[in-house]
């Protein structure tokens, strides 16, 4: 850097500090030595020399920070997308090797796929299952390996996006099956579909679950029992995850607002031939996608070669195992989504108190994560004035809460009961 670039006023005699020395003064941030050449680097470039220590400090604490980490989840969004959607881990010791694809039984090669799906299809009463890397994975394998270069029938009024840019008609391109609409944006009826299986010989019934989206007033679907009467396979892309509308796993059985979400279970028995569903929506779980039904369509995606590219690994299988062992046992307080769903305010409402009476109020919490739009769930949390969001996601742990015309409101369905501490001495810091 030439001497004239520098600001006026600043004192040619001072030459930039080294590279080298800049970084080993920021070793204590515990960040790898190339990183730090990195942000010593970018501030020697951009910052005059008296103020490049403080500036690479800064640009270094960025860089950790900007690192995956725990952050405590105040919005009272049970599933948001910037925040992993459902919290979930694995119990399982995967710093050491596992059995993946071994049966110990024989000593002979496994398949990973034989444990976490076989507990998932126990647990929806399917006669089997596999899991993918997401449920747009799902929809693809099965339309890959079910209808390749042939047509499928979709309502048109479900040639939905769903939140990422996850867009129906652009899934089917891409899974080379043919994609015939049918009906029209609003109405659409069985025989719709029947033409287009007659005359332009559709080979799979596809229905795809609105999710995030709702057309109102003069409308018209068909049930996938309905569709089941056709001949062709029935597909269900559900996307939200719901394994029983029952919800056994819950003490008090189905919270209000799932009411209108299709199930994996009760889909199936009113005809779906298979159902697609994501890991981390209403099943409180990893990022996967489930394909789950007939024995011999579940077998016909594993065998097609797209299988070998969309599976996932250890990590995913061993959460996932361990979140069916819970649905099974029906040990829903296990899983985070759902006893933070099933939370009374009362029991918000006393966390809150206990934090600052002062801060107390309702709130609405929400499923979030793409999933039933316009639901709202009674919460409780606090709310402050001012907008605290900056100091809040700086904090460590960062917190994030929402800002509501001019205040910041934390819900505390969201957040872990051990975190309230945490949270309450985050607040006294910031105000004081
Ligand atoms: C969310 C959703 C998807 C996409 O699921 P990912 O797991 O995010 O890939 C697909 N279909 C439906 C109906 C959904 O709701």
């Amino acid at each position: 850097m030439s001497v004239s670039s520098y600001p006026q006023g600043f004192m040619a005699e001072e030459h930039p500090p080294s590279v080298d020395r800049v970084a080993r003064s920021l070793a204590d941030t515990g960040l790898p030595h190339p990183l730090l050449v990195e942000a010593a680097r970018t501030a020697i470039a951009e910052t005059p020399p008296g103020q490049v220590a403080e500036r690479a400090r800064q640009l270094a604490e960025i860089t950790a920070r900007s690192l995956l980490t725990g952050v405590i989840n105040a919005t009272g969004v049970l599933l948001h997308t910037n925040m992993g959607r459902a919290p979930w881990g694995t119990t399982t010791d995967l710093t050491r090797y596992t059995n993946l694809e071994l049966n110990l039984e024989d000593g002979q090669r496994g398949s990973r796929q034989d444990r976490a799906p076989r507990l998932l299809a126990q647990a929806c009463g399917a006669e089997a299952a596999m899991v993918v890397n997401n449920c747009a994975s799902a929809v693809l394998l099965v339309l890959a390996a079910l209808a390749e270069n042939q047509p499928v029938a979709v309502s048109r009024g479900e040639l939905v996006e769903i939140g990422g840019g996850f867009r129906i008609p652009e899934v089917m391109a891409q899974s080379g099956a043919q994609l015939i609409e049918v009906g029209t944006t609003n109405r659409t009826r069985l025989s719709d579909f029947s033409q287009a299986i007659t005359k332009q010989k559709a080979v799979l019934a596809l229905s795809v679950h609105q999710s995030n989206y709702r057309i109102e007033g003069f409308t018209e679907a068909v049930s996938v029992a309905e569709l089941a009467t056709l001949g062709v396979p029935v597909i269900a892309d559900i996307g939200s995850g719901l394994l029983d509308a029952a919800c056994p796993w819950l003490a008090d059985g189905p919270p209000a607002w799932v009411a209108n979400e299709p199930a994996a279970r009760q889909t199936l028995a009113t005809g779906a031939d298979l159902v697609t569903f994501s890991g981390d929506k209403l099943l409180g779980g990893p990022q996967a996608g489930i394909i789950a039904g007939r024995a011999d369509l579940v077998a016909a995606c594993a065998a097609h070669p797209l299988a070998r590219a969309l599976r996932p690994g250890s990590l995913i299988f061993s959460a996932l195992e361990d979140l069916a062992l819970a649905y099974l046992a029906r040990r829903g307080d296990d899983i985070p989504f759902w006893r933070m769903a099933a939370l009374s305010t009362e029991s918000l409402m006393a966390r809150a108190q206990a934090i600052n009476p002062d801060w107390v109020t309702e709130t609405s919490a929400m499923p979030g994560g793409g999933t039933l739009p316009g639901v709202e769930i009674p919460s409780a949390g606090l709310v402050l004035p001012g907008d605290l969001s900056t100091g809040l996601r700086h904090n460590q742990p960062p917190i994030m809460g929402r800002v509501v015309n001019h205040t910041t409101v934390l819900d505390l369905r969201t957040v872990h009961p051990d975190d309230d501490q945490v949270l309450a001495t985050a607040l006294t810091n910031l105000v004081g």
